[in-house]
């Protein structure tokens, strides 16, 4: 059977690296963005850049790709569901209309028993002062959010004199975990139901953006085990096909919660790169291009820091030992805050 030709929505360091996984199973890629100066498209066979709206540009795009995947979830519920009548999309849209928005996330979490924070949906200031029992506590965006934008934290009700919240948009509150850890899964999920599944990686974040990643977690027998069941029920309840990513919150009595899912390729999984046989990124193109499954296996144990904004410039003249591999992810702006590349060392386990 020929191999399809894979449509990628998104240019920056994970449709790069997805690119970079589909070259090395030789199935062809074009990416769609709309930023002229996308990375991914040095890894591409062909890049066009539109607008995520722009009707044409998407049917020209649509047309020359077999299998349509993302590298974020936030692409509009209906442009995803508009290309899906014509060439599949995979992971399958109504994905992304549950995990697009943080309420209808942890409701469909909480309907399969699983734990998450407490939580409320709040249209208003008041709607706040009447759910004391959640503070302190973090007011998060319904929806778009990420590397903890449009969230604000509340210790109570007093805060809400000094923060300037725009409430022509909703949000959740949400109860404030007192962390003891941060974890996540990365699963991959394949037609008929079989899975590769990475064991938790442990997490750390600075200004609520992922900072350093390693494997093996310092964490429980029980909390490893329960983070990959959880993950497994979550990518079989959505029908998922793909890779996807769990984090989870771990407090100080050993409970397991899960934060949020991602249904992409995720940051703490890069160090899969290096540290396994076959990365989330292959796994990714192997289950949407519906390619064989090949046993995934910890070659090594592994840390991964991520350079953030002016970080990179250190690293780019850097001599490396050789268990060191260094990800420049070539953006053109170095800006506060954005990820520039990373760093992954890997160990003998
Ligand atoms: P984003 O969508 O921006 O990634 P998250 O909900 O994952 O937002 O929040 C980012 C980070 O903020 C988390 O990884 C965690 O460190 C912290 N955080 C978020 N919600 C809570 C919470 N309820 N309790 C404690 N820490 C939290
Ligand atoms: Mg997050």
């Amino acid at each position: 059977m020929s191999k399809p030709v894979l449509g990628i929505i998104g240019g920056g360091q994970l449709g790069s690296m997805l690119a970079m996984a589909a070259k090395k199973l030789e199935v062809k890629t074009i990416i769609f963005c709309d930023d002229i100066n996308a990375p991914a498209q040095k890894y591409s066979n062909e890049f066009i850049c539109g607008k995520y709206d722009n009707k044409e540009k998407i049917n020209q795009f649509i047309k020359k790709v077999d299998i349509i995947t993302f590298e974020f979830e936030n692409i509009p519920y209906k442009t995803l569901n508009e290309i899906n009548k014509i060439k599949p999309v995979l992971p399958k849209p109504t994905v992304n209309k549950i995990i697009q928005h943080r309420l209808t996330e942890k409701d469909f979490l909480n309907k399969l028993n699983i734990k998450t924070t407490e939580y409320i949906l709040i249209k208003n200031k008041s709607a706040i002062s009447s759910s004391k029992n959640l503070l302190p506590g973090l007011l998060k965006t319904t929806t778009l959010g990420y590397d903890g934008k449009g969230q604000y934290k509340i210790e109570s009700i007093n805060d809400l004199k000094f923060l300037n919240i725009n409430f022509s948009k909703e949000y959740i509150l949400e109860k404030l975990v007192k962390l003891k850890k941060e974890i996540s899964i990365i699963i991959t999920r394949f037609a008929n139901n079989k899975y590769e599944v990475y064991e938790p990686i442990e997490n750390t974040h600075e200004e609520q953006i992922l900072k350093h990643s390693k494997i093996p977690a310092d964490i429980s027998e029980i909390n490893f085990n329960k983070s990959k069941e959880w993950a497994i029920k979550i990518a079989k309840n959505l029908d998922y096909i793909g890779t996807l990513c769990v984090e989870f919150f771990i407090d100080g009595n050993d409970n397991l919660y899960v934060n949020e899912i991602a249904p992409r390729v995720h940051n703490s999984g890069h160090l899969t790169i290096d540290a396994y046989n076959v990365s989330q990124f292959e796994n990714h193109i192997r289950a949407v291009c519906d390619l064989q499954k090949v046993k995934t296996k910890r070659l090594y144990a592994a840390k991964m820091k991520n350079l953030i904004g002016n970080d990179i410039f250190i690293y780019k003249n850097k001599k490396f030992k050789k268990n060191e591999f260094f990800y420049d992810y070539f953006k053109k702006e170095i800006k506060d805050k954005r990820k520039m590349g990373h760093l992954t060392t890997i160990f003998i386990k």
